[in-house]
C-alpha cells in the first residue's frame, strides 16, 4: 500500500458518511421533490443534511445551498454576485493566489465587462490589508479570498481582511474555505463573511458535493436555470446521498478537528525537518500560519515533476503544487505571485496529512522522501558528468 500525502487533492471517503449515503442511493432513492412516501423520505434526508452542515458553519440552513463541489460554489458565487450587482459597479477584487476556479471565473467575467483587481501577496502568500483598502472603490461590488491556500498552506489573516473591507459599503465578501474547513473553526457570522465556499471531498466526503454559505438577504443571480431546488438558487434534481455524506463528513471533521489538527502539525512538523535537513531545500509558505497537515518545498536542483514520480515509485503519493494543474507545463502562478522565478515555481513538491495518517507512515516517509531526492541528485550529477554514458563500465 501506497503512503498517501495528497490530501489537498482529495481525500478518501469515510465509512460513517459511506454508511449514512448507502440507503438513499439504495432503498430510500426518491426524488426530494416527490409527494409520495420515497419523495418525502429524500426531502427528509436532504433536509436534515442541511442543517448539520449549516450548523456546522454556525450558518442557518435556509443560507445552504447545495452545489456539485468547491468549483460550481465558487462559480455560482462570483458570478452571482457579479451579474447581481452590475448595476451598482463592475469591479471584483481577488488575490493573486487564489485557486482557478476563482482566477479563471473572473477571467471570464472579465469578457462581459468586469474589470478585475488581482492583489499582489507577501513571500509567504498574504495580501497586505492595506492594498486590499485601496483597491476597492464605490464600483467594487465582491471581494473574494481564500482562507488557506491549497499549494502553499498559508493561512490569510482574514478578520484584518474583512475588517479592512467592511469599512467599504456594499461590497459582498465571498471566502474560499475548500482547504480550511476540515482543519479551522468556521463560523460565518464571527468571521463575517456573506458567502463562503466548501468541498466535502477534502474533509472525507464524497466527490462532486458542496455547499455555498449565502448570508440571509444577500441577493445573487442564480447561475443554473430549471427547477426550483435550493430555492431558486441551483436548479436541478438535488444529490441527496451526496448531501448526506457531507454532513456526516463535515460534523465529524469539526467534532475531531481539536485532536486532529494538532496531531497533523507535529506529524507535518517531523517530516519537515527531515526534508528541510536536505540542503538546498526550501519550505514555501508561511514557516507558521499554515495549514497544520501542510508540507511544501522546493528542492533546489530537481524538477518537481520528477520528484513526485520517484516517490510514486517509492510508495509515497504525492502532488507538484496543485492536482488540478498537473500535466500542465506553466509555472505555478501561487509561486509566481510569492515571487519565485520561473525554473522554481516549475520544481516544488506538496505533501499533505490528513485525518488517516499514522506515525508509522511517517516515519517511513521520514526516511524515503530525503533518500529519494539525495539519490536524484546524484543521479542528475553523473549524468551531468557523463551525458552519454561513455564512462559507464569503462
Ligand atoms: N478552492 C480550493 C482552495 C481548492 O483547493 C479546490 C480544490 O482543489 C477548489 C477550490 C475546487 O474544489 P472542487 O475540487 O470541489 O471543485
Amino acid at each position: 500500500m501506497s503512503i498517501y500525502l495528497d490530501h489537498a487533492a482529495t481525500t478518501p471517503l469515510r465509512r460513517e458518511a459511506l454508511e449514512a449515503m448507502l440507503p438513499l442511493l439504495t432503498e430510500d432513492f426518491g426524488n426530494p421533490s416527490s409527494v409520495h412516501g420515497p419523495g418525502r423520505r429524500a426531502r427528509a434526508a436532504l433536509d436534515e443534511a442541511r442543517e448539520r452542515t449549516a450548523a456546522a458553519l454556525k450558518a442557518e440552513p435556509r443560507e445552504i445551498v447545495f452545489t456539485s463541489g468547491g468549483t460550481e460554489a465558487i462559480n455560482l458565487a462570483l458570478k452571482g454576485i457579479a451579474w447581481a450587482g452590475k448595476a451598482k459597479g463592475n469591479r471584483l477584487v481577488t488575490s493573486a493566489v487564489e485557486h482557478h476556479a476563482v482566477l479563471h471565473t473572473l477571467r471570464h467575467l472579465e469578457k462581459f465587462g468586469f474589470e478585475i483587481v488581482v492583489l499582489p501577496v507577501d513571500r509567504y502568500g498574504r495580501v497586505d490589508p492595506d492594498q486590499l483598502d485601496a483597491a476597492i472603490t464605490d464600483k467594487t461590488t465582491l471581494v473574494s479570498l481564500m482562507l488557506a491556500n491549497n499549494e502553499v498552506g498559508t493561512i490569510q489573516p482574514m478578520a484584518d481582511l474583512i475588517r479592512r473591507i467592511r469599512a467599504h459599503r456594499g461590497v459582498a465578501i465571498h471566502v474560499d474555505a475548500v482547504q480550511a474547513a476540515p482543519y479551522m473553526a468556521i463560523d460565518v457570522r464571527d468571521l463575517d463573511v456573506d458567502l463562503l465556499s466548501i468541498a466535502a471531498h477534502k474533509f472525507e466526503g464524497p466527490k462532486g458535493t458542496g455547499a455555498l454559505y449565502l448570508r440571509h438577504g444577500t441577493i445573487l443571480l442564480p447561475q443554473i436555470q430549471g427547477g426550483t431546488q435550493e430555492r431558486y438558487r441551483r436548479a436541478g434534481t438535488e444529490n441527496v446521498a451526496g448531501a448526506v455524506g457531507m454532513a456526516v463528513a463535515l460534523e465529524l471533521a469539526v467534532a475531531e478537528r481539536g485532536d486532529v489538527a494538532p496531531r497533523l502539525a507535529k506529524l507535518r512538523d517531523r517530516l519537515r525537518d527531515a526534508v528541510l535537513a536536505l540542503p538546498n531545500v526550501e519550505l514555501t509558505g508561511h514557516p507558521r500560519k499554515r495549514l497544520p497537515g501542510h508540507l511544501s518545498v522546493i528542492a533546489r536542483e530537481s524538477d518537481g515533476a520528477a520528484v513526485v514520480m520517484n516517490l510514486d515509485l517509492v510508495g509515497i503519493a504525492c502532488s507538484t503544487g496543485s492536482a488540478c494543474t498537473t500535466g500542465s507545463t506553466d509555472p505555478s502562478h501561487v509561486l509566481t505571485a510569492l515571487g519565485y522565478p520561473e525554473e522554481e515555481a516549475r520544481g516544488s513538491t506538496r505533501l499533505t496529512l490528513g485525518r488517516t495518517t499514522t506515525e508509522t507512515e511517517i516515519e517511513r516517509a521520514v526516511e524515503l522522501i530525503p533518500q529519494t531526492i539525495a539519490n536524484m541528485r546524484a543521479a542528475a550529477v553523473v549524468v551531468a558528468s557523463d551525458p552519454l554514458g561513455e564512462q559507464v563500465g569503462a
